[in-house]
């Protein structure tokens, strides 16, 4: 049968321990021990199943670490406190100094920024490449070269890694093969390709209400040991943990993610038709027009759809800026960051959310002035709200 994330999920039952329905939370961050030598064996890692303090583990976030990592296929998972907690400690711990990341040099805005400026600070250099070029990609590597990075589906500009051809590159040169899968979750298995690394910001989509930031890093056993070792770890060591209240909420937000990606992907496929029909250069991996779509249609778990992320570009900056302030009015939804709300986001990610790429290289990879990224939201009738939109560009000369 073929691997289906949800139900993997459902399969995973926690009991609280009154036999309440939710597991219990972990309110604690220290935790006793019976004996002195378990508390010993617990610091040297031999004591599975063993809490020692919770900023290397809490039965909270193990839960919640275990539900993702049986989504994504990965034997275990580490949650993190954000998104970029988890990107920068799987980086840390994969990278020394002298190293180099060959990575998609479009991807999310804090992640380009921690590559370009602050690793360059501990001697880690990378190089930016078109993804979606293997050899390319293939030809950046250099003897230093310790990780291959990219996003399944790409920040802002929904370009699409062929996560298989990136692994076999990655196979090839010895490198660990890090994708970054919040765009996309369910939708796509990064590990059924090769991935070795599947990231998430769990702020996106998973917990799905806009109330926090989290993060999480699935992988092998050994990996999430490694990051998890109180000598040299760097989840460990870094800080970047998550805490049990937060775990226990996102997990009870997971239980409904595969309702929502559906609902996400139907009305952004609906939106993204029309307004292409329309005449709107509209970029979504779910149309025909999109250099990658016979990829990405290949890639999905075809009943979760492509995602609930689109572009628009309506022409230039002034444009975009009063079509999402005349949107916002009419309550279509809200100029704002992020993604993956009940409600429909948007923003200009020229001038927010990948400001931190200069504008040169914002050019240089295509992405415009006039370009709006919109997260669709769950909206009840997507004909209606595309009806809305419609006036509002209508009356902005748009249409
Ligand atoms: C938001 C985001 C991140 C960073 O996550 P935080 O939770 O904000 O730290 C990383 N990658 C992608 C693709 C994102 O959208």
């Amino acid at each position: 049968m073929e691997f289906n994330p949800a139900d993997k999920i459902q399969d995973l039952q926690y009991f609280g321990e009154f036999g309440g329905v939710n597991p219990s939370i972990s309110d604690s961050s220290t935790y006793t021990f019976l004996s002195a030598k378990t508390m010993f064996d617990t610091f040297e890692g031999n004591a599975d199943g063993c809490y020692l303090y919770s900023r290397h583990s809490s039965p909270s976030n193990l839960y919640l670490g275990q539900a993702l990592a049986a989504m994504e296929g990965t034997e275990t998972a580490n949650v993190t406190a954000s998104g970029m907690g988890a990107i920068v400690s799987a980086l840390m711990q994969l990278c020394e100094a002298g190293d180099h990341i060959v990575s998609s040099r479009t991807i999310y805005g804090g992640t380009y920024a921690f590559m370009k400026n602050f690793l360059p600070k501990i001697n880690i250099q990378t190089a930016f490449v078109d993804i979606t070029k293997l050899d390319v990609v293939e030809a950046a590597i250099t003897p230093n070269t310790k990780v291959l990075y990219c996003e399944t589906v790409s920040n802002p500009l929904l370009e699409v890694a062929d996560i298989e051809g990136l692994s076999k590159i990655a196979k090839k040169h010895n490198l660990t093969l890090i994708v970054d899968n919040t765009f996309s979750p369910l939708s796509v298995t990064p590990t059924k390709f090769g991935a070795d690394v599947v990231i998430h910001s769990l702020t996106k989509f998973i917990n799905g209400s806009s109330d926090t930031v989290g993060g999480v890093a699935c992988g092998s056993q050994e990996f999430i040991d490694a990051m998890r070792n109180v000598n040299d770890g760097a989840a460990m060591l870094l800080g970047s943990t998550m805490d049990s209240l937060r775990a226990a909420s996102i997990l009870k937000n997971l239980r409904t993610l595969h309702i929502r990606v559906k609902q996400h992907s139907h009305n952004a496929q609906y939106l993204a038709e029309r307004f292409e029909k329309d005449g709107i250069k509209t970029v979504y991996p779910g149309l025909a027009s999109h250099p990658s779509h016979e990829l990405y249609k290949s890639m999905i778990n075809p009943e979760y759809g492509f995602g609930g992320m689109l572009t628009i570009d309506v022409g230039s900056l002034e444009k975009a800026n009063e079509l999402m302030e005349l949107m916002q009015h009419k309550n279509l939804g809200y100029l704002a960051v992020s993604l993956g709300f009940y409600k429909t986001l948007f923003s200009a990610p020229g001038s927010s959310t990948s400001s931190e790429i200069p504008e040169e290289e914002q050019k240089e990879m295509g992405l415009t002035d006039g370009l709006i990224r919109f997260s669709i939201g769950l909206d009840n009738d997507i004909e209606r709200t595309y009806n809305m939109m419609k006036e509002c560009m209508k009356e902005l000369g748009i249409l």
